[in-house]
């Protein structure tokens, strides 16, 4: 990188369809922002599946410099918050989607947009967690919010061998308590002990279509897939307990009925981290600083540069990725 040009992958609409390619761009390329920010790394999401793919509609303004979430240092800024040197995180506020994001070497943005890096945090493990990390984190709060304890019973985790569900395990065994992990692929049965669950549970039988209720085997739940499984969960899940739902893998429908929520007191907690309030998302970056999972580094599938993030994001997109995917621009 010079100091006036750098490299980039940008997605671009064309009379044949999607356009992929790594360019070289110049600072002048860049959108409006008041921090520019050199990025060290960003993370391959699902959600950056989709952009990549064309698979789902998520880009809106085009051409686009996707990726949802990145790392980075201030080298300038026009804002209050932040100087140069400063090192931030960017997660989420449709970076990727309406505005450019993390796959670049340099990259300026809305200050508001970003959070600081937490001083015990290093970049490389703020993007191994990610918007999956932060996700995962949320999710873990919205459990203690509904006073979901560890004593109560285990606590199942959907999509378990992908980015959230993966950190999740984490976060919810280094807290005690007895992780339940459903996934398509029982031959991720030892990463996914290896991360703290206890128990192993395929994808097809909790896809059944569930009865309104069914005998109650969770404590709590942290969904990733949505669909038939999330709908079980509900029906499955004890009197009074919490399910967090932050995706849908498996579908955006919910086939359920009032049920569990009118006999069992549930309570069905949306967890999103695009939009969730600065304070928030601070606060859980925090919680995940002072309590890093001490198994993070088995989460990282690989790390990949510009020309790879092609194929990868078919891999993700078939499921075929185990945990986090980190992107090195550099
Ligand atoms: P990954 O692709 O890393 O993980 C998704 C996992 O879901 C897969 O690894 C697989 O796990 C499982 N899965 C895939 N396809 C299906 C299917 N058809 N039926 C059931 N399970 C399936 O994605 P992320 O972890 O990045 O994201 C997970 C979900 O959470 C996505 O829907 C994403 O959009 C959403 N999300 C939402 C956020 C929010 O703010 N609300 C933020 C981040 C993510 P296994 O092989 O173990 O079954």
């Amino acid at each position: 990188m010079s100091s006036e040009h750098f490299r980039a992958f940008v997605l671009d609409t064309t009379e044949t369809g999607l356009s992929r390619s790594v360019q070289t761009l110049s600072r002048q390329d860049l959108p409006e922002g008041d921090v520019l920010v050199a990025i060290d790394y960003s993370g391959l999401n699902y959600k950056d599946g989709l952009a990549i793919t064309g698979t789902g509609k998520i880009v809106l303004t085009w051409p686009m410099v996707p990726g949802i979430d990145f790392v980075g240092r201030v080298i300038e800024s026009s804002s209050d918050r932040f100087k140069e040197g400063d090192s931030v995180i960017c997660t989420g506020w449709a970076v990727g989607e309406k505005y450019w994001g993390g796959y670049s070497q340099l990259q300026r943005v809305q200050s508001d947009w970003l959070v600081p890096l937490p001083s015990s945090m290093s970049a490389r493990d703020a993007m191994l967690l990610g918007t999956a990390g932060l996700t995962a984190m949320l999710c873990v709060s919205a459990l203690e919010d509904g006073k979901v304890l560890p004593e109560q019973g285990p606590v199942i985790v959907t999509g378990a061998a992908g980015g959230v569900g993966s950190i999740a395990i984490s976060l919810l065994a280094q807290r005690d308590y007895s992780v339940t992990a459903v996934t398509g692929r029982l031959e991720e049965e030892a990463y996914l002990r290896s991360l703290g669950a206890t128990n192993i549970i395929s994808r097809d039988e909790m896809s059944e279509p569930a009865r309104p209720l069914e005998k109650q085997r969770w404590a709590g739940g942290v969904d990733t897939v949505g669909g038939n499984i999330l709908s079980r969960i509900l029906a499955e899940t004890q009197y009074g307990a919490t399910v967090a739902a932050c995706g849908l893998a498996a579908s955006y429908k919910l086939p359920t009925t009032v049920m569990p929520f009118i006999l069992r007191n549930l309570r069905l907690q949306g967890v999103d981290s695009v939009s969730c309030p600065t304070h928030t998302r601070m606060a859980a970056w925090q919680a995940l600083a002072s309590n890093l999972p001490p198994n993070l580094e088995q989460t990282l599938h690989k790390v990949i540069g510009l020309e790879e993030l092609e194929s990868s994001a078919q891999d993700i997109i078939n499921g075929h990725v185990r945990g986090r995917i980190l992107v090195n621009p550099n």
